[in-house]
């Protein structure tokens, strides 16, 4: 018998690309990972400096430069190569570069008999998802867009805060939608030690006019005040990203909220958006349909619309 080496590619080795192969090392998730870029001697030399940092890690990873055909037996890819917006650009303004080169990626990984399973990052990643999900062929559930992982870790934070410091992972809270400005936050299950959030704030003092919708906004635009302080973001959306595959390598089943596809769910058909779901050995293995208030619904479909309307751009 031989044993399965698991192996990830990333492809676009930029800064959110070499950072997922950065975070990948530290967590020991698997034994290879495959740097392609367009510009290859980038990839080559992100695969080289990750390489030196492996002599200090807990476990053993191969990283190396590779071509599309390599990707085969590959069991997870992820989708990092595109154009970040520049300065008073939207995510959804890259989204025609962004589909384009998506096509680029696609089309040979296909041809290379690749049947695993994509994670996507590239903005706008709910369109991106879709688009990737209707090149390639691949049932709904392999292909996951990061969503609203990041903005949910986002999210935490800004609510630990207003808590006095208790651990994000203590808190259950996550934002659905576009992973952009519409997002939505369902407050109504939103909840610490088991009590709802909203609960709690009516009976504190300190809390009782907390306003929930500036939270929201700064849940969603956060990311832009990095990017006005250090050009960019990564770290964040690279550990969600791994987060994912780890989930579906270890069959942890844990609940992330990412971009999957809807199909009946909250009422939406054939949109990738941000929702819950159970990230298992299988992918995505159930989207969670939360019983949302009127007022929540409302705000979730309309950032639905957001996306519709730049899918049509593309054809969609
Ligand atoms: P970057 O410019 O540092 O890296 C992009 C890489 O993609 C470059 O190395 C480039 O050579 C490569 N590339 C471009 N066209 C390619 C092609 N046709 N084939 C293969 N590789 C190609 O950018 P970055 O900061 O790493 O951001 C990458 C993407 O990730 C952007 O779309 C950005 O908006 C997105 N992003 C998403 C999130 C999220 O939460 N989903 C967060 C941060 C960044």
């Amino acid at each position: 018998m031989t044993m399965k080496l698991r192996k990830v590619a990333i492809v676009g080795t930029g800064l959110v690309g070499s950072s997922c192969a950065f975070s990948l090392i530290n967590q020991c998730v698997c034994e290879e990972i495959l740097m392609i870029d367009i510009n290859e001697e980038r990839a080559k030399g992100e695969a080289w400096d990750i390489t030196h940092a492996v002599e200090y890690m807990p476990y053993k990873t191969k990283v190396y430069s590779a071509k599309y055909e390599e990707c085969k037996d590959v069991d997870a890819i992820i989708i990092t190569a595109g154009a970040p917006p520049k300065l008073g650009q939207t995510r959804l303004d890259t989204l025609g570069i962004s589909a384009k080169i998506c096509r680029s990626i696609v089309e040979p990984i296909m041809e290379s008999g690749f049947n695993g399973f994509f994670i996507l990052v590239s903005n706008p990643v709910d369109i991106i998802a879709y688009h990737v999900w209707k090149l390639s062929g691949l049932p709904k559930n392999k292909i996951i867009g990061t969503g609203t992982s990041v903005d949910s870790a986002r999210l935490k934070t800004i609510l630990s805060e207003k808590l006095e410091g208790i651990d994000t992972k203590s808190i259950q809270a996550f934002s659905m939608g576009e992973h952009g400005d519409s997002q939505m936050v369902p407050w109504s299950h939103i909840s610490v030690a088991g009590e709802p959030f909203l609960k709690m704030i009516d009976k504190n003092d300190k809390l009782r006019n907390i306003n929930l919708d500036e939270i929201v906004t700064k849940t969603a635009k956060v990311g832009w005040e990095i990017y006005e302080r250090k050009g960019t973001t990564y770290y964040g959306i690279a550990a969600a990203a791994i987060g994912i595959i780890k989930s579906i390598f270890h069959d942890e089943k844990r609940i992330i909220p990412v971009s999957a596809m809807l199909n009946g769910e909250y009422g939406e058909e054939n949109i990738y958006t941000g929702v819950p779901c159970i990230i298992g050995k299988n992918g995505v293995e159930k989207v969670i349909e939360i019983e949302m208030t009127e007022d929540e619904l409302v705000r979730f479909k309309r950032s639905n619309s957001v996306l519709r309307e730049y899918m049509s751009t593309i054809g969609y």
